[in-house]
């Protein structure tokens, strides 16, 4: 199946008389005959359904789609992005470990990484996505367990060069973890250049329609943990919380990462997604290919609206010609980015936040990239715990407008631009 098929396809053929849209397994426990059925669930010898803390039909049907999407071999559902990035990151890194990430990425995940996982005892480097291979290797260390990026960055969007990253991950023999969220598996499949899991807060495109928060965990199944058993010993020697079980050796590497993230990081942290949520998301992943193509649209029709404007001072939005990942946009993303433009207002921070209240049809919402424009100036919400130097390694400048185009007439939302920067 091509893409597009795969948004309404994958993940559910009902079978004769079945429900043709997926059921909401609104149900927190799962009956059973005897308790040796229930034993072998716990001891992961059957697959089946116990407790939704765990495991729930609903949940397992959305993720098998967004797996599809990005061409994974197993997927999981997670409460919120942040969820899915902490256990991307969790299931291989413990306290002791050191992880590299680059600067550009999403404030909340950097928030995550720099302040919380480190209070874990978990060490971070950050390397500009323009390191050269020389340096991001200069920043490894013999407890290095993961590398981290994201494809387009929230909201500094900078294009990540992948293959790049994967390389020299590969080499020093650890795994590329990317978040694929802006771009979503419509305009880029991190698998296709190297990377081993994608994890998405699927709050944003996914979902599309600013209606449950949510994330995705998925698993390339390419990385062979088995090569470094003493690196990756939570994958590769017995779980001793699970009667013993060696994940890479019980579910393959194809399984093993998603069971061992669900087995011991869902079963203690809880932070599953609701059957409820999960439906809403399938509903966004069917018209996924339709909307990200209306958005990208609207978004290089804005992009060049503003380019040509003399009231703005920058634009940055990777498909312009002349933008500094052009090039990389055209490898990575040669049928789109994003829906989401950045720029800056003559004027700097006041003039940008007077240009937004004078906005009429886009909002300002903390919140981005789904069916209704909205705005946002980082510097004084998302991103406001982070200092004037954190701001700036994060490629966010303090008059940065992050502005998300939705799924409106191009000609409503560039009117409104023109009128509010009039005023
Ligand atoms: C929003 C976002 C997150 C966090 O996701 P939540 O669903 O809000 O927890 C992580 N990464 C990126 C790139 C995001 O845009």
């Amino acid at each position: 199946m091509r893409i597009d098929t795969k948004c309404v396809q994958s993940g559910y053929s009902p079978k004769n008389g079945e429900p043709r849209q997926i059921p909401i397994y609104q149900s927190t426990t799962f009956k059973y005959d005897t308790s040796e059925d229930m034993g072998k669930l716990f001891d992961l010898e059957a697959s089946g359904y116990f407790y939704s803390r765990l495991q729930n039909p609903t949940n397992d049907l959305v993720a098998a789609r967004i797996c599809d999407l990005e061409g994974g071999t197993a997927a999981m559902l997670t409460s919120s992005g942040q969820a899915a990035n902490f256990f991307a990151i969790f299931n291989i890194a413990s306290c002791g470990d050191h992880v590299i990430s680059s600067t550009s990425i999403y404030g909340g995940t950097f928030n995550l990484f720099n302040v919380t996982m480190r209070k874990m005892g978990i060490d971070f480097t950050f390397v500009s996505p323009d390191a050269t291979e020389e340096e991001i290797r200069a920043a490894f260390k013999p407890n290095t367990k993961a590398v981290f990026g994201e494809t387009i960055a929230n909201p500094a969007l900078k294009v990540l060069d992948i293959e790049k990253f994967a390389k020299v991950a590969h080499e020093m023999g650890v795994p590329l973890i990317i978040d694929n969220t802006f771009p979503t598996p419509i305009n880029c499949r991190p698998f296709e250049f190297g990377a081993d899991i994608v994890t998405h807060s699927t709050t944003k495109y996914i979902d599309g329609h600013a209606s449950g928060v949510g994330g995705a965990i998925v698993d390339s199944g390419k990385f062979d943990w088995t090569k470094y058993p003493e690196r990756f010993a939570g994958l590769c020697t017995p779980d001793e919380s699970y009667h013993g079980v060696t994940y890479t050796e019980r579910f393959g590497l194809e399984g093993a990462f998603i069971t061992k993230a669900t087995a011991q990081l869902m079963r203690d942290f809880g932070a599953i997604q609701s059957p409820q949520n999960a439906y809403y998301i399938n509903l966004g992943l069917e018209s996924l290919s339709l909307r990200m193509k209306r958005h990208c649209e609207n978004a290089m029709k804005v992009a060049q609206f503003l380019k040509n404007c003399d009231k703005i001072t920058w634009v940055k939005y990777c498909e312009l010609e002349g933008d500094e990942d052009f090039e990389l946009a055209k490898k990575y993303l040669p049928n789109g980015s994003c829906g989401v433009v950045s720029f800056g207002v003559k004027g700097g921070r006041t003039a940008a936040e007077k240009f937004m209240k004078n906005l009429k049809l886009a909002s300002i919402e903390t919140h981005v990239a789904d069916s209704k424009t909205c705005c946002l100036h980082p510097a004084s919400a998302t991103h406001r715990q982070l200092s004037d130097d954190e701001l700036v390694a994060c490629g966010v400048s303090p008059d940065l407008i992050r502005f998300s185009c939705g799924l409106e007439d191009a000609e409503d939302i560039i009117e409104d631009i023109k009128q509010a920067l009039e005023v």
